[in-house]
């Protein structure tokens, strides 16, 4: 029977529940799933650092067998192939999502033909969740609960007040 491996690729920054709640699915349907850190300069500064984004990932994913966490550069078509992958796991949210992702899957598949996109969508009450707002949430001060794991939301708190501080410090002469 042929093995079926996908990437499911993104920024992760930091991954959220409903990343998880993807990868929970996806690993159902999948022989192996690589959960793999987009480095891409162009998306600016992230909140977390490519190792913190990963160790966080590791820690949420360590209980499930067929999944590992990676990070690459550049083209998602030559990761895919390098790492022998016949498809690419993207979430849907809402609708909104949907134009965006279509013009990356028909790209992508102009690119590599062999890789399928496959799309999934996660349990609604994560459907308004993505990593821009759990960041927005954070740097307020708001209630993260539910929408990100516990050990991330540490993180999140951590990071937002050495952020504070280092901006509120006053400057020396
Ligand atoms: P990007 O930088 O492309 O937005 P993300 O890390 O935010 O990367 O997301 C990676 C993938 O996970 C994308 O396919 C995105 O649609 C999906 N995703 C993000 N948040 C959710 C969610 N709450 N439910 C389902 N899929 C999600």
């Amino acid at each position: 029977m042929k093995q079926i491996a996908a990437i499911y690729p993104g920024s992760f920054d930091p991954v959220t529940n409903g990343h998880l709640d993807l990868i929970h699915r996806g690993c159902k349907l999948f022989d192996r799933l690589i959960v793999a850190i987009a480095c891409n300069p162009d998306k600016g500064d992230p909140l977390f650092s490519l190792d913190e984004r990963k160790e966080m990932l590791k820690a949420m994913t360590a209980d499930l067998d067929n999944v590992t966490v990676d990070a690459f550069e550049g083209l998602l078509m030559t990761y895919c192939i390098e790492k022998n992958a016949n498809a690419v796991l993207r979430g849907i949210r809402a609708v909104s999502d949907y134009e965006f992702e279509l013009q990356m899957a028909l790209m992508n598949r102009k690119i590599e033909p062999r890789v399928e996109t496959v799309f999934m969508m996660p349990a609604e009450k994560y459907s308004y969740l993505s990593s821009r707002i759990v960041r927005e949430i954070a740097s307020f001060g708001g209630p993260l609960t539910g929408l990100v794991p516990d050990l991330v939301e540490e993180h999140l708190r951590r990071r937002i007040e050495s952020k504070r501080a280092a901006t509120t410090e006053i400057p020396t002469k």
